[in-house]
């Protein structure tokens, strides 16, 4: 049905291929075609081939005619807080003068000042906010991302964070994957009795939230200054019976034991993982979670430990790597600069990053049957580099190569 659309003219081609996370050593494998192009027929990706071939089978098809360049699935973000009202250049600054990020919780600072920005800001503010955000996602090359809430903290808050999530993925192509991060710290008006928060979560927030069904996913943030392994439990348990997917944030500033909780719960991913031990990891491949790993945020927090990737992929690990976009820790939105940190403080390949940052991030969103990979039947969601070839977007540091970003089919940004 319809017309077919052929993109030609790149130097290579390059994408991972499968429709469930890759790990262990397939982590390093690519389909790589020299002179490779799409066929796409509304949708979807019809054929992919060397660029003459394609040619000679869809003779009579229309052409979007690159110059040169690289052809790489669209990247997907599987770990961002793109919903927040005000920045946090102090607190940046407090850390480069040696405060650490439980310093600044603690004073008030952190996950609470931008609680305090959310639920003063209408939601035609916050969607202003997060679909500049977006556009300046597309231009990177991000197709997905998932989506969470966590600033609100209260239901009337947390829905408000969520009905703008909805209302961007109406009103744009980067489609938004709803994550309800209730549990990413103790509101104000509870830290005097936090146990009544997580009752709260538990009897009521949780089930309201799941009755609206605008959220896919439930996260939490453990950790000892926030949510420990047993409010965890509870909280997940719950949200797992609610329907939630599973996600969270944990073994991230200490080794609490986090990632055994994500893998005993089933969990879609398991975030972060800097202080991940080896029985963190055998939980994990044995769980098949996968984890996504966010190499900016030590660097963000000053924080010399880096998760132990490479053990993580001996391991048979599947990893995703991700931004961790939020106004704290990460005001970063580039997945082309988070490869080069993968390369370079955690020893991945550039075949390795690649993957991380589109098939794995998108099997972490079980959405690795349509997307992450340009394959045969998948939704075409593309990106054109200005570069001779994938290796390069680890690479080059701090210029965006990107030219054209194709979302099903249809071209949604071009420089
Ligand atoms: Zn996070």
């Amino acid at each position: 049905m319809g017309e077919v659309l052929l993109v030609l003219g790149a130097e290579q081609l390059a994408t991972p291929q499968g429709t469930g996370a890759q790990g262990g050593a397939q982590l390093g494998r690519l389909q790589v075609i020299e002179r490779g192009g799409l066929a796409v027929r509304g949708e979807r990706i019809v054929a992919v081939a060397e660029g003459g071939e394609l040619e000679r089978r869809f003779p009579s098809a229309k052409t979007l005619r690159l110059d040169g360049g690289t052809l790489v699935p669209g990247f997907v973000d599987a770990h961002t807080h793109p919903v927040f009202a005000g920045t946090r250049e102090e607190e940046f600054e407090l850390r480069t003068r040696g405060a650490s990020y439980v310093d600044i919780a603690k004073a008030g600072g952190g996950i609470l000042s931008s609680v305090r920005g959310v639920r003063a800001a209408g939601k035609e503010e916050l969607l202003a906010l997060l679909l500049r955000r977006l556009e300046r996602f597309l231009e990177l090359g991000t197709t997905t991302i998932e989506a969470k809430t966590g600033y609100g903290l209260t239901f009337e808050d947390e829905l408000k964070c969520l009905e703008v999530i909805d209302q961007a993925n109406r009103s744009q192509p980067v489609e938004c994957v709803p994550t309800f991060l209730g549990a990413h710290d103790y509101p104000p008006e509870f830290r005097e009795r936090p146990e009544a928060y997580v009752d709260l979560l538990v009897e009521d927030m949780l089930p309201r939230i799941a009755e609206t069904g605008l959220a896919r996913y439930c996260d939490i943030f453990t950790e000892s200054h926030v949510f420990g392994l047993d409010d965890s439990r509870r909280i997940l348990e719950r949200a797992r019976e609610l329907g939630f997917g599973l996600r969270l944030h944990v073994d991230q500033l200490s080794q609490l034991g986090g990632a055994q909780l994500a893998a005993d719960l089933g969990a879609a991913s398991a975030d972060h993982l800097e202080y991940c031990s080896a029985e963190g990891i055998e939980a994990l491949a044995e769980a098949r979670v996968v984890p996504v790993l966010c190499p900016l945020v030590p660097l963000y927090l000053r924080i010399d430990q880096e998760a132990p990737a490479r053990r993580m992929i001996d391991a048979g690990l599947a990893p995703a790597l991700a931004t961790d976009f939020n106004p704290g820790s990460c005001m970063a939105q580039s997945l082309a600069e988070v490869m080069s940190f993968g390369a370079l403080r955690y020893s991945m390949s550039a075949e390795e990053c690649l993957n991380a940052v589109t098939l794995n991030a998108a099997a972490s969103l079980s959405l690795a049957d349509e997307r992450g990979s340009l394959e045969v039947g998948k939704r075409a969601d593309f990106v054109h580099l200005d570069q001779p070839n994938y290796r390069h977007l680890c690479y080059e540091l701090t210029r965006n190569p990107v030219r054209t970003v194709a979302i099903a089919g249809k071209v949604a940004f071009e420089r």
